[in-house]
Protein backbone atom coordinates (compact mmCIF):
# COMPACT_ATOMS: atom_id res chain seq x y z
CA UNK A 1 0.00 0.00 0.00
CA UNK A 2 1.34 3.42 -1.07
CA UNK A 3 2.45 5.44 1.59
CA UNK A 4 1.38 8.49 -0.13
CA UNK A 5 -1.45 10.72 0.78
CA UNK A 6 -4.00 10.94 -2.10
CA UNK A 7 -6.83 12.77 -2.29
CA UNK A 8 -9.37 13.38 -4.53
CA UNK A 9 -11.76 16.48 -5.13
CA UNK A 10 -14.32 15.70 -7.14
CA UNK A 11 -17.09 18.24 -8.87
CA UNK A 12 -18.81 19.78 -11.66
CA UNK A 13 -15.86 22.64 -12.36
CA UNK A 14 -18.75 24.09 -14.95
CA UNK A 15 -16.26 26.39 -15.19
CA UNK A 16 -14.08 26.36 -12.39
CA UNK A 17 -13.86 29.35 -10.22
CA UNK A 18 -11.78 31.35 -8.05
CA UNK A 19 -13.16 29.68 -5.31
CA UNK A 20 -12.21 25.97 -6.80
CA UNK A 21 -9.24 27.28 -7.23
CA UNK A 22 -8.60 28.50 -3.98
CA UNK A 23 -9.23 25.45 -2.49
CA UNK A 24 -7.28 23.44 -4.89
CA UNK A 25 -4.66 25.63 -3.60
CA UNK A 26 -5.11 25.13 0.19
CA UNK A 27 -5.73 20.92 -0.30
CA UNK A 28 -2.27 20.75 -2.32
CA UNK A 29 -0.54 21.96 1.09
CA UNK A 30 -2.48 18.95 2.99
CA UNK A 31 -1.75 15.94 0.83
CA UNK A 32 0.80 14.45 -1.13
CA UNK A 33 -1.23 13.73 -3.82
CA UNK A 34 -4.35 15.54 -5.21
CA UNK A 35 -6.84 14.57 -7.83
CA UNK A 36 -9.19 17.21 -9.05
CA UNK A 37 -11.86 14.89 -10.49
CA UNK A 38 -14.90 15.94 -13.24
CA UNK A 39 -17.89 14.43 -13.17
CA UNK A 40 -19.13 13.62 -16.45
CA UNK A 41 -22.45 12.87 -15.73
CA UNK A 42 -24.57 12.53 -19.05
CA UNK A 43 -27.76 12.78 -17.52
CA UNK A 44 -26.66 16.37 -16.36
CA UNK A 45 -26.83 18.85 -18.64
CA UNK A 46 -23.29 21.36 -18.63
CA UNK A 47 -22.02 24.56 -20.39
CA UNK A 48 -18.54 23.04 -20.94
CA UNK A 49 -17.36 18.86 -21.87
CA UNK A 50 -15.85 17.24 -19.28
CA UNK A 51 -13.24 17.65 -21.43
CA UNK A 52 -13.57 21.71 -22.18
CA UNK A 53 -13.24 21.66 -17.91
CA UNK A 54 -10.30 19.51 -17.34
CA UNK A 55 -8.47 21.48 -20.08
CA UNK A 56 -9.66 24.95 -18.28
CA UNK A 57 -9.01 22.94 -14.59
CA UNK A 58 -5.20 22.01 -15.98
CA UNK A 59 -4.29 25.78 -17.70
CA UNK A 60 -6.11 27.85 -14.58
CA UNK A 61 -4.01 25.55 -11.99
CA UNK A 62 -0.63 25.95 -13.55
CA UNK A 63 0.71 28.45 -11.79
CA UNK A 64 -1.16 28.00 -8.32
CA UNK A 65 0.86 27.59 -4.72
CA UNK A 66 0.80 24.47 -2.64
CA UNK A 67 3.36 21.67 -2.42
CA UNK A 68 1.17 18.63 -3.17
CA UNK A 69 1.25 17.17 -6.69
CA UNK A 70 -1.85 18.25 -8.99
CA UNK A 71 -3.29 15.35 -11.01
CA UNK A 72 -6.78 15.89 -13.54
CA UNK A 73 -8.99 13.38 -14.50
CA UNK A 74 -13.24 12.58 -15.68
CA UNK A 75 -15.04 9.96 -14.42
CA UNK A 76 -18.31 8.82 -14.29
CA UNK A 77 -20.32 6.79 -11.45
CA UNK A 78 -19.62 7.44 -7.62
CA UNK A 79 -16.91 8.93 -6.10
CA UNK A 80 -16.31 6.08 -3.88
CA UNK A 81 -15.26 3.96 -6.45
CA UNK A 82 -13.16 6.86 -8.19
CA UNK A 83 -11.37 6.82 -5.12
CA UNK A 84 -11.02 3.22 -4.40
CA UNK A 85 -9.47 3.40 -8.05
CA UNK A 86 -6.99 6.12 -7.11
CA UNK A 87 -6.32 4.93 -4.38
CA UNK A 88 -7.53 7.99 -2.30
CA UNK A 89 -8.06 7.87 1.73
CA UNK A 90 -9.68 11.28 1.55
CA UNK A 91 -12.59 13.63 -0.38
CA UNK A 92 -11.93 17.12 -0.62
CA UNK A 93 -15.15 19.33 -0.61
CA UNK A 94 -15.71 23.23 -0.13
CA UNK A 95 -17.95 24.38 2.34
CA UNK A 96 -19.49 27.87 1.39
CA UNK A 97 -22.63 28.16 3.69
CA UNK A 98 -24.78 26.03 6.08
CA UNK A 99 -26.78 25.15 2.72
CA UNK A 100 -23.47 23.37 1.99
CA UNK A 101 -22.69 21.81 4.82
CA UNK A 102 -26.77 20.43 5.06
CA UNK A 103 -26.13 19.10 1.70
CA UNK A 104 -22.65 17.85 2.16
CA UNK A 105 -22.33 16.17 5.20
CA UNK A 106 -25.09 12.86 4.21
CA UNK A 107 -22.45 12.42 1.40
CA UNK A 108 -19.36 11.99 3.09
CA UNK A 109 -21.18 9.80 5.98
CA UNK A 110 -22.73 7.71 2.94
CA UNK A 111 -19.03 7.54 0.94
CA UNK A 112 -17.42 6.72 4.47
CA UNK A 113 -20.17 3.90 4.86
CA UNK A 114 -19.67 2.89 2.09
CA UNK A 115 -16.16 2.38 1.98
CA UNK A 116 -16.04 0.65 5.06
CA UNK A 117 -14.17 3.60 7.13
CA UNK A 118 -11.73 3.73 4.20
CA UNK A 119 -12.81 7.30 2.77
CA UNK A 120 -13.08 10.41 4.64
CA UNK A 121 -14.54 13.64 3.58
CA UNK A 122 -11.88 16.89 4.34
CA UNK A 123 -14.02 20.13 4.59
CA UNK A 124 -12.36 23.22 3.84
CA UNK A 125 -14.41 26.57 4.55
CA UNK A 126 -14.23 29.02 1.84
CA UNK A 127 -12.14 32.28 2.32
CA UNK A 128 -14.83 35.43 2.83
CA UNK A 129 -13.29 36.98 -0.48
CA UNK A 130 -14.41 33.86 -2.39
CA UNK A 131 -17.13 31.95 -0.09
CA UNK A 132 -19.71 33.72 -2.62
CA UNK A 133 -19.15 32.47 -5.90
CA UNK A 134 -20.69 29.53 -8.00
CA UNK A 135 -20.08 28.03 -11.40
CA UNK A 136 -24.09 28.70 -11.87
CA UNK A 137 -23.82 32.27 -10.84
CA UNK A 138 -20.44 32.56 -12.88
CA UNK A 139 -22.47 31.08 -16.60
CA UNK A 140 -25.52 33.43 -15.42
CA UNK A 141 -23.38 36.69 -15.72
CA UNK A 142 -21.53 35.43 -17.98
CA UNK A 143 -24.65 34.77 -20.56
CA UNK A 144 -26.04 38.25 -19.73
CA UNK A 145 -22.50 40.01 -20.66
CA UNK A 146 -21.47 41.43 -16.86
CA UNK A 147 -18.10 41.72 -15.26
CA UNK A 148 -16.58 38.12 -14.01
CA UNK A 149 -12.92 39.33 -13.21
CA UNK A 150 -13.66 38.80 -9.17
CA UNK A 151 -15.22 35.38 -9.74
CA UNK A 152 -13.34 33.47 -12.14
CA UNK A 153 -9.38 33.95 -14.02
CA UNK A 154 -8.74 35.31 -17.51
CA UNK A 155 -8.97 32.08 -19.40
CA UNK A 156 -12.13 31.28 -18.01
CA UNK A 157 -13.68 34.69 -19.08
CA UNK A 158 -11.99 34.15 -22.43
CA UNK A 159 -13.61 30.41 -22.62
CA UNK A 160 -17.37 31.80 -21.68
CA UNK A 161 -16.88 34.79 -24.15
CA UNK A 162 -16.25 32.44 -26.98
CA UNK A 163 -19.19 30.10 -25.60
CA UNK A 164 -21.61 32.96 -25.62
CA UNK A 165 -20.77 34.21 -28.84
CA UNK A 166 -20.63 30.43 -30.48
P1 LIG B 1 -20.78 19.95 -7.44
O1 LIG B 1 -21.79 19.90 -8.54
O2 LIG B 1 -20.11 18.64 -7.16
O3 LIG B 1 -21.18 20.66 -6.18
P2 LIG B 1 -19.14 22.26 -7.98
O4 LIG B 1 -18.19 22.45 -9.11
O5 LIG B 1 -20.28 23.21 -7.86
O6 LIG B 1 -19.59 20.77 -8.13
O7 LIG B 1 -18.35 22.27 -6.61
C1 LIG B 1 -17.33 21.37 -6.34
C2 LIG B 1 -16.88 21.56 -4.91
O8 LIG B 1 -16.32 22.87 -4.76
C3 LIG B 1 -17.99 21.48 -3.86
O9 LIG B 1 -17.44 20.92 -2.68
C4 LIG B 1 -18.35 22.92 -3.62
O10 LIG B 1 -18.90 23.12 -2.34
C5 LIG B 1 -16.98 23.56 -3.72
N1 LIG B 1 -17.08 24.97 -4.09
C6 LIG B 1 -17.77 25.51 -5.12
N2 LIG B 1 -17.63 26.85 -5.14
C7 LIG B 1 -16.82 27.17 -4.08
C8 LIG B 1 -16.33 28.40 -3.54
N3 LIG B 1 -16.65 29.58 -4.05
N4 LIG B 1 -15.54 28.33 -2.44
C9 LIG B 1 -15.24 27.13 -1.88
N5 LIG B 1 -15.69 25.94 -2.33
C10 LIG B 1 -16.47 25.95 -3.42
Amino acid sequence: MSTESIAVYPGSFDPVTRGHLEIIERARDLFDVLHVAVVANPSKECLFSSDERLDLLRAETAALGGSGKLEFTSFEGLTVQLAGKLGARWIVRGLRSGADLASELPMALTNRECAEGELDTVFLPASPGTSFISSSLVREIAAAGGRLDSLVTGGVEEALRKKSSS
